[in-house]
């Protein structure tokens, strides 16, 4: 079943088309991720899809429902969480988090014991009574997520939760968004880390200047590209030779150089580690170590769009 349905949305603000002719579908159970650099039109997408923003065109399926501005019955089961980080500065974490719950459960028992389970699930027990201003930029983050989630929403949007958090924080929050879908939930998750991205989603959606320029699962975009695989050779000491050789070597698509570690692109031909290795012996330069590598979402990025997707 699919869970987000956006057929042909289109968005601009004046001359500027922020989504252009977007279209996406996000399955139930699954995560699924929203990757382009910044300014390519995630945060645009997000308020269209939640009525937030009017748009110029498209349609909006929310839970297989036509999403709209006054669709309360679908947005109770969403939880949001912005990029920007909203919470009320006079209210404790605790405090916080019961407030934005209460707007989807009125029990007061029940909201306590959604209340503790979010706040245990955040990580955030020891900070309960902190004001938001006493946390660190990583459990601020945290705190912002736990609002968003605590009502246990089916679908759960998240708009680069993890720019600015130190690395402990930025693991909790990663390995938390797998464990939501671990227990049901569906999640869209916005991001322009790569490295993030083909951690956690199931599926991926590539965006670039509005537009989705590919869509799939990991090892779907993967073969959307030339590149098979790359090595690396770590060289004893630079040698042209090998430089030249290898370039000419029919499976050779690139080759870069950095001191003495050369990165070859490889299409998807046979025994490319071992005809490297061939060469290497053939001229006689010394590798201190030679490896082979899957290309990342940076190297699907950059053959569609020609540019790198690395900041
Ligand atoms: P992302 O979330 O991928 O970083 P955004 O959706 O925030 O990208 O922005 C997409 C494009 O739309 C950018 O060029 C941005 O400057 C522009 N934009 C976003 N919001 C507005 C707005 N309210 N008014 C005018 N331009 C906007
Ligand atoms: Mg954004």
């Amino acid at each position: 079943m699919s869970v987000i349905e956006i057929k042909d949305l289109v968005k601009r603000f004046k001359e500027l088309v922020a989504v252009d002719h977007l279209n996406l579908e996000v399955k139930e159970g699954e995560i699924f991720g929203l990757l382009g650099p910044n300014g390519s039109g995630k945060s645009t997408t997000i308020n269209c899809l939640l009525s937030l923003l009017n748009y110029e065109k498209g349609e909006v399926k929310i839970f297989n429902k036509p999403m709209n501005q006054n669709a309360y019955d679908i947005k109770k089961d969403i939880g949001v969480v912005f990029q920007e980080v909203a919470v009320f500065q006079e209210l404790n974490v605790r405090e916080n988090i019961d407030c934005f719950c209460s707007l989807y459960v009125s029990d007061k028992n029940e909201r306590k014991l959604l209340v503790d389970e979010v706040i245990d699930f955040v990580g955030l027990k020891d900070h309960e009574k902190f004001k938001p201003k006493k946390l660190s930029g990583g459990l601020l983050r945290r705190l912002n997520i736990a609002c968003g989630i605590a009502h246990k929403p089916k679908l759960i949007i998240l708009d680069e939760p993890t720019v600015a958090v130190d690395p402990q924080s930025r693991n909790k929050i990663l390995e938390g968004i797998m464990r939501l879908r671990d227990n049901g939930a569906t999640v869209l998750y916005t991001s322009h880390y790569m490295e993030e991205v083909e951690q956690i989603c199931d599926r991926v959606a590539i965006m670039d200047a509005g537009k989705i320029v590919a869509q799939g699962n990991l090892v779907e975009l993967k073969n959307i590209i030339g590149i098979g695989q790359k090595i690396v050779v770590e060289l004893e000491s630079k040698s042209q030779e090998f430089i030249e050789k290898v370039s000419k070597l029919s499976f050779c698509l690139d080759v870069k150089e950095h001191d003495n570690i050369i990165t070859i692109s490889a299409n998807k031909e046979d025994n490319v580690l071992e005809r490297v290795l061939d060469l290497l012996k053939a001229i006689d330069v010394k590798a201190n170590k030679i490896y082979s590598e899957m290309p990342s979402l940076n190297d699907v990025f950059l053959e569609i769009t020609g540019k790198e997707l690395r900041d």
